[in-house]
């Protein structure tokens, strides 16, 4: 169908983002394919890495105890996406595809080294993490491409994970925020809210790996930070709180404050 309509079509999931641009006349589609109730898109497994359907409601992956025991990153990451009415209708799969720069779920595909299944009348393909996010609101997808599935990789062995974002308040959107995954040798630092895209600071993961501390890696991800300035905040403040983001996580992951 997206083939059919053309590249004025848009893909309707959970309507939590897609419905609010359409009321603010931000998106202006000539037609909607609604995914919504297309069971084949939804579901969670993990035999092999963690496999989320693209349709799957954040509030199911929330309350999986698959997704806690496999991937309790992502279960820490969701609680802080919107509120309990709009995870009960926005989707795993539309929150990334989205692609919101202040969006917790591709940070969090991003500490986790995920990728994306997409389909479209060319064929399926599979997209990392790492090429995925291009722009505010922007990723990878070509016209036509629908995302199925959002597959997150597994932690190292032993390793340490943190998640911490700062908003005006509970449900809001992230003034900053990071996702961690870290173990001796081995460390994934995402930033989301504070550039055009989430993002991994790789600096501060160099810094990790040989033997920093969260102090020190806070700092080198805050100036790896490229926030703007906006009603809500300004860019200076962004960075600050991005670094105390950052070092909260890191200490929650278990590294030494160094
Ligand atoms: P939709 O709104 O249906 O679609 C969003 C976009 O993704 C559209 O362009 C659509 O075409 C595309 N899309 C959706 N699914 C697919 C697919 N399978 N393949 C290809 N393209 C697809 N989000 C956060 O991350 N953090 C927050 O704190 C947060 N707070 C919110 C607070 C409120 C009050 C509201 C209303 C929303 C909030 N959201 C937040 C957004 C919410 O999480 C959305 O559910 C999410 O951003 C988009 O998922 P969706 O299923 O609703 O997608």
């Amino acid at each position: 169908m997206l083939a059919e309509l053309g590249e004025d079509a848009r893909v309707l999931a959970g309507g939590q983002s897609l419905v609010p641009m359409l009321n603010l006349r931000l998106a202006r589609p000539s037609a909607l394919v609604d995914v919504g109730r297309v069971d084949e898109l939804s579901g969670i497994s993990s035999n092999g890495s963690l496999r989320v359907g693209a349709t799957t409601r954040q509030a199911d992956a929330l309350r999986s105890e698959v997704v806690a025991g496999r991937t309790p990153l992502l279960t820490a990451a969701l609680r802080h996406v919107g509120h309990p009415a709009t995870r009960s209708r926005g989707t795993v799969g539309g929150s990334i595809a989205h692609a919101d720069p202040a969006a917790e779920l591709p940070a969090v595909l991003l500490a986790l080294d995920g990728e994306v299944v997409v389909v479209s009348a060319r064929g399926e393909r599979v997209i990392p993490a790492a090429s995925l996010f291009t722009g505010p609101f922007e990723t990878a997808l070509d016209e036509g491409e629908l995302l199925t599935a959002v597959r997150f990789g597994d932690m190292p062995e032993g390793a340490g994970f943190g998640f911490s974002e700062i908003a005006r308040r509970r449900g809001d959107f992230a003034l900053a925020g990071a996702a961690v995954v870290v173990a001796p040798g081995y460390a994934r630092v995402a930033l989301f809210a504070v550039a055009s895209c989430a993002f991994r600071a790789t600096e501060a993961e160099r810094a990790l790996e040989q033997g920093g501390g969260a102090e020190e890696a806070a700092a080198l991800a805050a100036a790896a930070c490229d926030p703007s300035d906006d009603p809500h905040a300004p860019a200076a403040y962004r960075r600050e709180v991005a670094r105390v983001a950052t070092l909260r996580a890191l200490l929650e992951a278990g590294v030494a404050r160094g």
